[in-house]
């Protein structure tokens, strides 16, 4: 009789319940079942830390709606994922977590790598559990698939004991199991449209905001249509970015602050109130703002604030019915409305500004030269990943997203790392979907430091990313050369002279490519720069790091508000 074990089963339920993607890395007890991966049909991608392959596995999830699999072995393994959960679940993306772990008859003796995984797990998922037998795999599979990417989605763990994925059943157990369709868009009722349509109207500054949840339900279409017919002002969230082209006229981002500060009606389509928003709150917000949230999670409603009217539903009717409602009053925000006037003066003014420092091509350049003329080389539908401190958030304002879900960045959960993993999944994406799109990896040094290592997987896949490390010595700033040979070399303690902040200077990060016989970009000027990512732009089989150096003491223009600022009030 023909016998199956757990580790083709599991490979066969994940390929049954459309899984495309494996993140991982292997080891006991999973070394089998990344085989069994492949020979299921799937795709396994071997990455060089657990953190970057559960990035990956989430940036996947967002990407295409269907969960990626990250694969870790017992311990320190899962362990070394819990970061990449908690990140998936705080993001609101579609994960699923497999864990091998120690055989069962050698719990509580001191196993190798004994861990209460499931338990360590569960604060970060919908879903943890383990499989009391083999031919139990396929519905947990079906359930932790379901849970990751029903209602709001988040993340779900399975622990797979070695004895699980050993042992050995006859094939005829093992049942085709159901795989649970994609619900229906969830619409809103009538009368809360009624009441969000009639808020709107009366408004005298209404704003919509565009989050990453209007990105992730990929209500594109429908907000597009929204800010189009109304010519509403909008604001995207950094991952909200592109869901409305970031150089439509009416984009609000350059003048980010008055825009929140006073407007008296908010349309906010899938995000949350938390501090990325300032929680809705004074002084960052006007007291008597009028806030309707639309939100598939009816707990994240009133949250923080009480809301005018809570839209529990989906983002796309949702517009698509706002949309009817003001188009049939015959609504539209003028350009001479006073609103839209205030709006646009300081967008003049701020936008002056910023072109002042970043026309400052002097070197050591600033940040806001170094993306703006990045900017303009940048292919215009690009996916740009980024993190870092500054180097995210300028380079938000400046690179320019014009299509959905194409930023990707450290996200709500502020995670540094993120970066060369979601690069990975982004480049794989295109790969199988969209093949003439670049991804471009926008790193701090500090950040890159965290998965530099994932170099060598984009080399072993051919994935063409460009890694562009904006280097500044340091975490937030650094020192140049002089000052740090002065601290390492001061006879003093050097544990004690080396300010936290600082990495060392000059850094060649570019020469890792080196290692795989190719050579990088090593930047000080605008032309340098602008060459190397012409002929970056021009690679499709390895990867690309292009080093920028820029001035360590580089920093923002000027804020009304310190980062962070929350209600005092
Ligand atoms: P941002 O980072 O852009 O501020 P958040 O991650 O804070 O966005 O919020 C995203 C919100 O979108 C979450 O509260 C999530 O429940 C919600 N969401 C996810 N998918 C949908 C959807 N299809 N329709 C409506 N809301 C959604
Ligand atoms: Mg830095």
């Amino acid at each position: 009789m023909a016998d199956i074990d757990g580790n083709m089963i599991l490979a066969n339920a994940l390929k049954e319940q459309g899984i495309e993607y494996v993140f991982g890395i292997v080891g006991y007890p999973v070394i089998e079942f990344g085989m069994a991966v492949q020979a299921a049909g799937l795709n396994y991608i071997g990455m060089r830390n657990e953190q970057s392959a559960c990035y990956a596995a989430q940036a996947i999830g967002y990407l295409t709606g269907k969960p990626g699999v990250v694969l870790v072995v017992s311990g320190p393994g899962l362990l070394h994922v819990c970061a990449g959960m908690a990140n998936a679940q705080v993001n609101c993306w579609p994960l699923l977590v497999i864990g091998g772990s120690s055989s069962q008859d050698q719990e509580g003796i001191g196993a190798f790598q004994e861990c209460n995984q499931v338990e360590l797990s569960r604060p970060y998922c919908k879903y943890a559990a383990r499989p009391a037998r083999p031919h139990l795999i396929p519905m947990h599979v079906e359930k932790a698939v379901r849970l990751a990417t029903y209602g709001r989605p988040g993340c779900a763990y399975i622990d797979m004991p070695g004895n699980i994925l050993a042992e050995r059943v006859p094939v005829e157990i093992i049942k085709p199991y159901y795989q649970s369709p994609p619900l229906e868009k969830v619409w809103p009722a009538p009368s809360v449209i009624e009441t969000a349509v009639q808020a709107l109207c009366n408004a005298e500054r209404p704003l919509i905001i565009v989050g990453k949840g209007a990105a992730y339900a990929r209500a594109e279409k429908e907000v597009r249509q929204l800010v189009n017919s109304t010519n509403l002002p909008f604001l995207p969230t950094p991952m909200g970015k592109g869901v409305v082209d970031d150089n439509a006229p009416q984009s609000v981002a350059s003048v980010r602050t008055l825009a929140l500060q006073k407007a008296d009606v908010i349309l906010l389509l899938g995000a949350r109130l938390n501090w990325m928003l300032h929680f809705g709150r004074s002084p960052r917000f006007d007291p008597n703002v009028k806030i309707i949230p639309v939100d598939i999670c009816a707990e994240e409603l009133n949250n923080s604030v009480l809301n005018h009217v809570s839209i529990q539903a989906d983002v796309g009717p949702v517009v698509d019915q706002i949309t009817k409602g003001l188009q049939s009053r015959k609504f539209v925000l003028n350009n001479n409305h006073l609103w839209w006037k205030t709006l646009s003066q300081k967008r003049e003014i701020n936008k002056k500004t910023v072109m002042q420092m970043a026309l400052d091509v002097s070197v050591p350049l600033n940040y806001y030269a170094a993306f703006h003329h990045i900017q303009q080389v940048l292919p215009k539908d690009a996916i740009i990943v980024s993190e870092g401190a500054n180097t995210m958030d300028i380079g938000r304002s400046i690179l320019l997203n014009t299509l959905p879900r194409s930023r990707l960045d450290a996200g709500t959960f502020g995670t540094m790392g993120v970066g060369l993993g979601f690069a990975i999944a982004s480049a794989f994406y295109c790969k199988q979907y969209e093949p003439s799109r670049k991804v471009i990896c926008v790193e701090g040094d500090s950040a890159f430091g965290f998965s530099g290592m994932e170099l060598e997987t984009m080399f072993r896949y051919k994935l063409p990313v460009i890694i562009i490390i904006i280097n500044n010595n340091g975490i937030y700033s650094g020192v140049d050369d002089d000052l740090f040979k002065d601290l390492q070399d001061s006879g003093e303690d050097i544990a004690k002279m080396i300010a936290p902040s600082l990495l060392s200077t000059n850094t060649h990060y570019e020469n890792m490519m080196q290692l795989f016989n190719k050579s990088g970009y090593f930047c000080k000027t605008i032309p340098e720069i602008q060459i190397a990512l012409k002929e970056a732009l021009k690679v499709t089989d390895h990867p690309t790091i292009i080093n920028v150096m820029i001035n360590p003491s580089a920093d923002r223009k000027p804020q009304t508000f310190s980062w962070l600022t929350e209600s005092k009030l």
